[in-house]
C-alpha cells in the first residue's frame, strides 16, 4: 500500500509541509484548517477537557485526515519540557481506539528532522532527507522575510505566548490580521525559524531585533524567572521585556487553555507590566472562545493604546 501522509495544519507553514512531501515522493493529504468540528473531535477522543487546545485541535485534524485515507501522520515534536512531546503517543492511542491503522510519527523541527524523515520512510536515502530539510529551511527563510519591525507611526503591539496558538490563525481567530485592520502594527518573534534556530535568534543574528536590547531583555528575564519552564514561557518573559524596552505600546499574551508554561509565567508578565509600565493583555483561547467577545476585547485594547500613544505624543 502506498504511503499517504498528512499532518495537522500549521498556519502559513502548511504549504511547506506539502512541498517537502512532494519532494520526498509522498502523497500528501492536505489537512482541513482547524475548525470547531476538528477541535470537538479531538476533545471527544482525548476524553479530557484538561488536554491543551493544540493537542485537541491536532488530533481532530488527524482524524479528519484518516477519514480521507491517510496512512501516516506527522506530529511536530517540540523535544521540550512540556507535555507536548507526549501528544503523539496519546493521539496514536486515540486513533487506534477509533479503528484507524494510521501511524503517528513524531518529527523534530531542527537538525533531527532528516533522521525522523527516514524513520517515517526508510526507503528515503539519508542525502535526500537532508536535501529536503535544507530546501525546507530555505522556504522558511524566504517566506519569513516580511516579518519586519513595526513602523513608528502606528500603535505597536508585541505578541508573546504559545507558538502554535500564535502561528495558527484558525486557532487564534486571525488575531494578527484583526489587529492590523484595527490600525495596529504587530510584531512576533515566535516564527518557525525561531523554533529551528532559537540560539541564533536569541543572539539577534537572524531576526530584525535590536541585538543589544535583546541581550538586556534576556538578562532581566533571568532575574524575573531563573528556571527553564518549557514551551515558550521563558521567551514570553524575554520578549515582553524587549517590547517594553523598545517602547512598544502594549503586549498581548496569547495562551491556549490549559497551557502549563504560559499559565506559570502569567504572574511574571503582570509584574513586568507594572514594573515597565507596559499594558499586557492576556488572551486565553479555548474550545469555547467566542469570536465576537475576542473582537470586542481587541478593539478596546487597541483603542486604549491609541489614546495613550496620542497623549504621550502631546496630540
Ligand atoms: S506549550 Fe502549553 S499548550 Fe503547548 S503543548 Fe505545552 S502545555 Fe500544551
Amino acid at each position: 500500500m502506498s504511503m499517504k501522509i498528512s499532518c495537522p495544519p500549521f498556519g502559513n507553514y502548511t504549504p511547506l509541509i506539502k512541498e517537502l512531501s512532494d519532494y520526498l515522493g509522498w502523497e500528501f493529504i492536505i489537512p482541513a484548517p482547524p475548525s470547531e468540528k476538528s477541535v470537538a473531535l479531538g476533545t471527544k477522543h482525548l476524553a479530557s477537557e484538561l488536554m491543551c487546545l493544540p493537542a485537541k485541535s491536532t488530533l481532530g485534524s488527524m482524524i479528519q485526515a484518516c477519514e480521507l485515507g491517510a496512512t501516516d501522520l506527522i506530529m511536530f515534536d517540540s523535544c521540550g519540557l512540556c507535555r507536548q512531546k507526549a501528544y503523539w503517543i496519546l493521539q496514536q492511542r486515540a486513533l487506534r481506539k477509533l479503528g484507524y491503522s494510521a501511524t503517528v510519527h513524531p518529527v523534530r523541527l531542527g537538525l533531527g528532522t532528516p533522521r525522523d524523515i527516514q524513520a517515517i520512510d526508510p526507503s528515503i536515502p539519508f542525502w535526500k532527507a537532508w536535501c529536503g530539510f535544507i530546501k525546507a529551511i530555505r522556504w522558511v527563510f524566504e517566506h519569513e522575510k516580511g516579518a519586519e519591525v513595526p513602523n513608528d507611526s502606528q500603535v505597536k503591539i508585541g505578541i508573546v505566548g504559545e507558538i502554535y496558538t500564535v502561528l495558527e490563525p484558525a486557532v487564534n481567530k486571525n488575531l494578527i490580521k484583526k489587529l492590523e485592520k484595527m490600525g495596529a502594527s504587530v510584531h512576533n518573534f515566535l516564527t518557525l525559524s525561531y523554533f529551528i534556530s532559537e540560539k541564533f535568534h536569541l543572539k539577534g543574528w537572524m531576526s530584525h531585533a535590536d541585538r543589544e536590547i535583546l541581550q538586556m531583555a534576556m538578562r532581566k528575564s533571568h532575574e524575573y524567572f531563573p528556571l527553564e519552564i518549557g514551551g515558550h514561557g521563558n521567551e514570553a518573559i524575554t520578549f515582553a521585556i524587549y517590547y517594553a524596552l523598545k517602547k512598544f505600546d502594549g503586549v498581548i499574551h496569547l495562551l491556549p487553555f490549559p497551557c502549563m508554561p504560559e499559565a506559570t509565567v502569567s504572574p511574571v508578565l503582570d509584574d513586568i507590566s507594572r514594573d515597565f509600565g507596559i499594558p499586557v493583555m492576556r488572551l486565553i483561547i479555548d474550545t469555547h472562545t467566542a469570536e465576537a467577545g475576542l473582537d470586542t476585547r481587541l478593539e478596546a485594547f487597541v483603542d486604549i493604546l491609541e489614546r495613550k500613544n496620542r497623549t504621550r505624543k502631546g496630540e
